[in-house]
């Protein structure tokens, strides 16, 4: 059974806290936007966030976001975003699914995105900031080497930047980790000012969202924080 209450609570009490987040940070509340994780739920959840006024999703798997989709028919209400590692044979599937694609972790998946979408796709480039071997994504080294070649491939709008922050309830390393991004997105679209604007950063989750939009993210993606005790 779902809590559709405790549901709406949940969404509530996490948007103060962005809104919070943000106000402390000296930013408008309306440059982050929750984009509310799904992996974990059916999509009879999903339905009911939607009804709570919830427009973007985040999926990690191209075939559970199929399904789940196919069993909404909420067509044009949701934005689908895509957050996982993205395998090859499921690019044809992934561009034609998701309004946008967080996790381009290298240059020939993002080519290969590139190739097979049929319109301008927003897309956002991970970076592993922590250097972790559990971790995809480019290294900042790799991607201020690769940015060049990415800008000019056909299709794609680089909009952004994302990463994750290890798991650990230390914030300065969190804190740390996400300043590392914003100074990234920083430094490239100095670099390239007017082919490259970057806007987003896609970081924070349940556990460092708040950090998170305090060193600049546009996007926080929130899993677990809504689900409590909503089961
Ligand atoms: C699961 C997941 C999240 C949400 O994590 P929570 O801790 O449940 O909020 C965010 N981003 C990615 C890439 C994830 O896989």
């Amino acid at each position: 059974m779902l809590d559709v209450k405790r549901l709406r609570q949940n969404v509530k009490a996490i948007e103060k806290r962005i809104t919070n987040a943000a106000v402390k940070a000296g930013r408008k509340p309306e440059e982050v936007t929750m984009v509310a994780v799904t992996k974990q739920v059916t999509s009879e959840v999903i339905a009911a966030l939607s009804e709570l006024g919830v427009r973007h999703i985040g999926e990690n798997r191209v075939q559970d976001a199929r399904d789940k989709k196919e069993a909404l028919q909420l067509a044009g209400k949701l934005e689908w975003h895509l957050i996982g590692h993205l395998q090859r044979n499921k690019v044809r599937d992934a561009v034609a699914m998701f309004d946008c694609i967080h996790s381009l972790d290298s240059v020939s998946l993002t080519e290969e995105v590139s190739k097979r979408t049929q319109r301008e796709l927003p897309v956002l480039l991970e970076v592993n900031v922590s250097g972790e071997l559990s971790k995809g994504g480019f290294t900042p080294a790799d991607l201020e080497r690769s940015i060049e070649a990415l800008l000019a491939l056909p299709q794609l709008r680089i909009c952004g930047l994302m990463t994750m922050a290890p798991q650990t309830d230390n914030m300065d390393v969190c804190r740390f980790c996400f300043r590392t991004l914003r100074e990234l997105a920083e430094r490239l679209r100095a670099k390239y000012s007017g082919n490259l604007s970057l806007p987003h950063l896609s970081m924070g989750m349940s556990q460092d969202f708040e950090v998170a939009i305090g060193e600049g993210a546009t996007l926080v993606r929130i899993g677990t924080a809504l689900y409590a005790e909503v089961f």
